[in-house]
């Protein structure tokens, strides 16, 4: 049967690449709705080549953009804004949703699609860091699958038994054998420069990342290793573990994109080309497997694989991830809020790039939020993410 896929965000570099796939699998799949923030033009021609039914955009592009597309003989339904996001999100002809959208931005219609018991194709960590219990809760209730594509944790998923991909409480069954779970990084684009080259490096310098091609938030994110904080955070919420029981190590390479430790000793791992079809194409066609286009590995020509322990004092962001994860939501909302802004900072060029994890501390020792639990809801969740973009603010206004 014919899938109806949602792709919100489609304008970014998940977007593009979720576009891609889906270029080449029309029979099965339908681009029933896509959205866009910025790039309209992009989107636009989104709009030509796919005809989507539905598109969204900001509540002030809504007239010009529908009279565009109107012009060009398209007939699509263009909602805008938050709300718009939601109402294709929960749509009842939506069968997947892609939610490939950046930042905080993309929570609500996470959530949304959880409780309306969607298949959700996750990128956005930022909506499990913010509120990992009560969006796990939502897909269990609402009987919705979650299925991850960033990188690392599609890996994780495809080395577990399928008994824990169904139900990641199995995880804790002993007969498993779940014994650690290990998140590879690559170490980013300051892996071999000394903390001082670091504090003066430049946007152009931060974003490029040496092996995957991404939007700008997450490459910042990725050089002073917050990204892998994040993703620390994202694990320990679709696999039902603490944080102890989740390692990370730079393997420079990107080869291994993550791994299973068992019981007996044996190390599972998913290896493939750093690209993110592959991962997009394992979701979209879960448990099928389809063509993603991406590169196969050569492994002739790999020469050799490496593996480092993260240097904390440097990448000090993934020791506050951990820390974050520790005191509970209400602190792994606060520090992806100020780090959302701390990265916007930097890429303003306010702020230097090590700036950031001092940013983000400073937010977090001056939070007071009380404890958050799988039962807050969202509004809570919203209100404490707008507080903490207030004063970090003014932390951020203290350093400029
Ligand atoms: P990007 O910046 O390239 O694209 C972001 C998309 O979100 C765009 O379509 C943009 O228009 C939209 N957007 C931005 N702000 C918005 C707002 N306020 N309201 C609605 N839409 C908004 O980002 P990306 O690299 O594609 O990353 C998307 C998400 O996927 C992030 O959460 C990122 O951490 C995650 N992710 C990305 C990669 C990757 O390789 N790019 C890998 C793993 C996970
Ligand atoms: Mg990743």
């Amino acid at each position: 049967m014919t899938q109806r896929i949602a792709v919100l965000g489609a304008t970014g570099s998940i977007g593009d690449s979720t576009l891609a796939i889906l270029a080449t699998q029309l029979q099965d799949h339908e681009v029933y709705a896509l959205s866009g923030y910025q790039r309209l033009d992009k989107l636009f021609a989104l709009c030509q080549q796919f005809e989507p039914q539905r598109v969204c955009v900001p509540m002030i592009a809504v007239d010009d953009f529908a009279k565009r597309l109107s012009d060009a003989g398209l007939r699509i339904d263009v909602v805008g804004g938050a709300a718009g996001l939601i109402d294709i999100a929960t749509d009842s002809q939506t069968d997947t949703l892609v939610a490939a959208i950046v930042g905080a931005a993309g929570l609500s219609s996470t959530l949304a699609a959880a409780r309306a018991g969607k298949r959700i194709l996750l990128a956005n960590k930022e909506a499990l860091v913010m509120a990992g219990q009560v969006l796990i809760k939502a897909v269990k209730t609402h009987h919705a699958t979650l299925l991850p594509i960033d990188s690392e944790h599609n890996a994780i998923f495809q080395c577990l038994p399928s008994a824990i991909q169904q139900d990641n409480t199995q995880i804790h069954n002993p007969s498993h054998g779940v014994r650690k779970l290990w998140l590879t990084a690559s170490g980013g684009p300051f892996l071999n420069q000394s903390f001082e080259q670091m504090q003066q490096a430049g946007v152009a310098e931060a974003i490029k990342h040496p092996n995957w091609s991404m939007g700008q938030k997450i490459s910042v994110d990725s050089a002073t290793m917050m990204n892998k904080g994040l993703e620390l955070i994202e694990a320990c919420h679709l696999f039902d573990l603490p944080e102890d029981k989740i390692n990370v190590v730079i393997h420079p390479q990107s080869i291994i994109h993550s791994m299973v430790e068992y019981s007996d000793g044996s190390f599972l791992a998913q290896l493939g080309s750093p690209d993110m079809k592959t991962p997009i194409a394992h979701a979209l066609s879960y448990p099928a497997r389809i063509n993603s286009g991406s590169q196969p590995l050569d492994l002739y020509a790999l020469s050799n694989l490496t593996f480092i322990k993260p240097d904390l004092q440097k990448f000090a962001c993934l020791k506050l991830a951990r820390q974050a994860m520790q005191a509970g939501a209400q602190a792994t909302i606060v520090l992806n809020a100020a780090n959302e802004m701390a990265v916007a900072a930097f890429l303003a060029g306010q702020v230097r790039l090590t700036d950031i994890a001092d940013i983000n501390e400073q937010a977090l020792s001056q939070s007071q939020a009380p404890l958050l639990g799988a039962d807050a809801d969202i509004e809570d969740i919203l209100a404490l993410d707008a507080s903490a973009r207030r004063y970090t603010n003014a932390i951020i206004a203290n350093i400029v």
